[in-house]
């Protein structure tokens, strides 16, 4: 993100802007919003603390401890992270193709979309296997320009 590194220049010798500043700001958010219907006081608290955390991560001068958590916390979040991606990717593209996952090395393989069996290679382990596709690829139809 572009504003992210002017931030991040501007706080030269500082954290600045990591990973874990974004969920930090989303729990704020979220625990403001909750407040607004709740109104509870451990809810601002928690409010109170993240605010505090969020303010001194930003403007610590340990980067390195700092860098070491966010580092912690990518490393945490990268499997979900991916197969929300990939669960992401199969619903956008359900009428355009097909998502597989290899019988031998478990890798997920994005087919055509072709009514019928057919016999694919897996690009990762090379082994043949056979899938079975009920759907054909939905076209979609558009205007190019009007009629003259
Ligand atoms: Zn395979």
């Amino acid at each position: 993100m572009k504003y992210q590194k002017l931030i991040n220049q501007l706080l030269r010798g500082y954290n600045g802007i990591d990973s874990l500043f974004y969920v930090n700001l989303i729990l704020i958010i979220l625990c403001i919003v909750l407040n607004i219907f709740i109104n509870n006081f451990f809810l601002s608290l928690i409010q109170l603390l993240l605010i505090i955390l969020i303010v001194f991560r930003i403007f610590s001068k340990n980067i390195s401890a700092r860098q070491k958590e966010n580092r912690l916390f990518e490393n945490i979040i990268r499997t979900p992270k991916k197969k929300i991606k990939l669960y992401w990717n199969i619903i956008k593209n359900y009428n355009h193709a097909l998502y597989k996952k290899c019988p031998y090395c478990k890798q997920m393989i994005k087919l055509p979309l072709k009514k019928g069996k057919h016999d694919v290679i897996c690009p990762t382990c090379k082994k043949k296997f056979t899938v079975k596709c009920n759907r054909n690829e939905k076209l979609k139809v558009e205007v190019v320009n009007d009629r003259v």
